[in-house]
């Protein structure tokens, strides 16, 4: 089936109980079971599982064709967990400009966590081999990336890591899997921050893991979520799997609206550098051309006259609100630097905008504006 189709069905079987068309929200944090507990087929504790939360991982291993799912109560506990779950020892190689807090993250545990990490640039595969080690046991990519929208190519990264012996996984939370199908490219599993696009209304906070196989490592996985508690909450749970039925026209709109962008600030005087993987500019164009059915609703732009010129644009727009996150219907701008903080490594110039569901022409207008008057 189409993605577009599953989005819209996937974990939506009709309710038993009462033919309900959409789905229930179980809220009870613990259920009904044999007084002998080892008897126990179904569900028991609400931190281990849950019936809502079971219909969002049967909908997002649907559409990113996995075997298993796992949802978490935000996209940086799916990450940690996964990274908790590398053997002791092991060296873990991430893209350069991997998410910030998961950086941040590993500079403070990895060493508790018997980890060892470096960053390399993702989107050139003959760095990623150089920078392999005998442990590496994991690559990192995130793609598109945040906030320099750098692409890699999934692919290939995949022939890398089967060949060093290191599973792949793939942040695709600009992606989402309408754009991308990285289990399909041959990565082991596949992040997503549900907070953004897969919500998609900037209203609920979620992370998923969709792994390509149902083995040790998810099982490990889902054994850290039990016992460390990061479950996702059943009515987030309900919440992220309502965004996902109008995923599909969503990313749509968000990925026409952003080329609409792009192509007007690129013209534009004033502004210097646009970074998003539609532009036929962008270094990594061509893949994502091949590797992606869409180059999604993101794009970072660097203003002339550094930081102060980048600030003074974003207090001039109207319609682009200053605030964190993504992938809500709303526009959304941020100056990233102050944002991330001292040890960012993001451009002072730089202010990375979600391109929401208004029209485009508003959009531009507010941004003709803005670049105008600062
Ligand atoms: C937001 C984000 C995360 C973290 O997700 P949370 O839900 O905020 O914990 C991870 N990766 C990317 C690419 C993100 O944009």
């Amino acid at each position: 089936m189409k993605p577009e189709t599953l989005a819209v069905h996937a974990g939506g079987a009709i309710d038993a109980a009462t033919g309900a068309v959409v789905p229930p929200i179980h809220l009870a944090t613990t259920f009904e079971h044999p007084p002998d507990a080892g008897e126990i087929t179904g569900y028991l504790y609400g931190r281990y599982a849950n019936p809502t939360q079971d219909r969002l991982e049967a909908a997002l291993a649907a559409l990113d064709g996995g075997a298993k799912a796992l949802a978490f109560a935000s996209g940086m506990a799916a990450g940690a967990a996964l990274m908790q779950n590398l053997p002791a020892g092991s060296h873990l190689l991430l893209a350069d400009d991997t998410y910030f807090a998961f950086r941040k993250l590993l500079a403070t545990s990895a060493a508790r966590w018997g980890l060892e990490w470096s960053l390399v640039d993702m989107s050139d595969p003959v760095a990623v081999r150089a920078a392999l080690r005998p442990s590496t046991r994991c690559l990192w990519a995130e793609t598109p990336s945040n906030p320099l929208l750098k692409v890699s190519p999934v692919a290939e990264l995949a022939t890398i890591a089967r060949e060093a012996g290191a599973r792949l996984v793939v942040d695709a939370t600009f992606a989402t899997p309408l754009l991308l199908s990285p289990l399909a490219l041959g990565a082991d599993v596949v992040l997503h921050s549900t907070t953004k696009y897969l919500g998609g209304h900037s209203d609920v906070m979620g992370g998923a893991l969709v792994f390509a196989r149902d083995d040790e490592w998810s099982a490990a996985v889902f054994e850290t979520r039990k016992l460390q508690g990061a479950i996702a909450h059943p009515l987030a749970s309900w919440m992220v799997l309502r965004g996902l039925r109008t995923l599909a026209p969503r990313m749509d709109w968000h990925c026409r609206h952003a080329a609409a962008v792009a192509h007007f600030l690129a013209s534009h005087p004033r502004v210097e550098r646009v970074h998003y993987p539609g532009l036929g500019s962008h270094p990594q164009h061509a893949i994502a051309r091949q590797e992606m059915r869409g180059y999604g609703g993101m794009l970072s732009l660097e203003v002339h006259g550094g930081r102060a010129a980048a600030l003074a644009v974003a207090a001039a727009l109207k319609l682009f609100t200053n605030a964190t996150s993504l992938g809500g219907f709303e526009s959304l701008v941020e100056h990233r630097q102050s944002t991330e903080g001292p040890e960012s490594t993001t451009p002072p110039s730089l202010l990375r905008l979600s391109v929401g569901l208004e029209h485009p022409d508003d959009l531009i207008a507010d941004l003709e504006e803005a670049l105008g008057a600062a």
